[in-house]
């Protein structure tokens, strides 16, 4: 198994996921050339992929949707109302909708949409059940509900957002209105509301976990790291290995 992030933050999103059997984009938030180039950096032909998923429409996580599925003939998973809301995707062979909270199997991943609150059309975080363990993914979320805590349980490798430090974005830049749409419960969640989550989510097979979509403005890989390190010293289930995510290079792989 491997997992990295290409790219992570509010200027681009992309996942790499690779099983035995299987590869696989979790959204494609940077211009093709660019994922092309950074697949390419950990040794992975893009030609190679097998599907592109899609958590929702915003344009950090589609910018490069449609080439990358043109140019490399990818099949594209993504909700009926997600694709509505992306009426310059152009045309794409093989669109394959799916329901929330839907299931279904890309080789030998099986593939869980879990809904999840953000303000989009139909928004969805991933879990990946492979045989060597399964992968859950959940960035843009105001609020992880029970349906989210309940899905990502037993996962192996976590993807989870830390937006924002509370502090930052309350005396940060950013107008009112906006500082009020990243923390409603259909914003983004903050570096402690991901530390709880994730200590919901502990049990002792966590190997990894990816902090993701850090804020440049209103956060830091030091303090996102910070809030996720002191719940996992105050627990001794098990300590993963902790990576930020970047915008601007491509993570550290988990491999396995
Ligand atoms: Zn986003
Ligand atoms: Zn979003």
């Amino acid at each position: 198994m491997r997992v990295s992030l290409l790219a992570s933050g509010s200027k681009g999103n992309s996942v790499y996921v690779e099983t035995r059997e299987t590869r696989l984009l979790v959204d494609a938030g940077l211009s093709a050339r660019e994922l092309t180039a950074r697949l390419n950096h950990i040794g992975v032909e893009a030609e190679s992929l097998d599907a592109i998923l899609v958590s929702h429409e915003h344009q950090d996580h589609c910018r490069g949707l449609g080439p990358m599925a043109r140019r490399y003939s990818l099949p594209v998973h993504l909700h009926d109302a997600t694709r509505r809301e992306l009426p310059r995707l152009g045309k794409i062979d093989r669109i394959l909708p799916f329901d929330s909270g839907g299931c279904f199997q890309i080789r030998d991943v099986e593939v869980n949409a879990v809904p999840l609150t953000h303000d989009a059309a139909a928004p969805v975080g991933f879990t990946l059940k492979t045989p060597e363990g399964k992968i859950g993914i959940a960035t843009d979320l105001g609020i992880a509900t029970r349906l989210v805590s309940d899905s990502l349980r037993d996962c192996r490798v976590l993807v989870l957002e830390t937006n924002h430090d509370e502090e930052m974005l309350r005396d940060g830049p950013y107008p009112w209105h906006l500082k009020q749409r990243i923390r409603s419960n259909h914003g983004h969640l903050s570096n402690n509301t991901a530390a709880a989550l994730l200590q919901d989510l502990t049990w002792d097979g966590l190997e990894a976990v990816f902090l993701a979509h850090l804020s440049e403005t209103n956060n830091t890989p030091e303090l996102a790291r910070a809030a996720i390190d002191t719940m996992l010293c105050g627990q001794n289930v098990c300590q993963p290995d902790v990576t930020v995510g970047r915008q601007a290079y491509v993570s550290d792989s988990f491999v396995s």
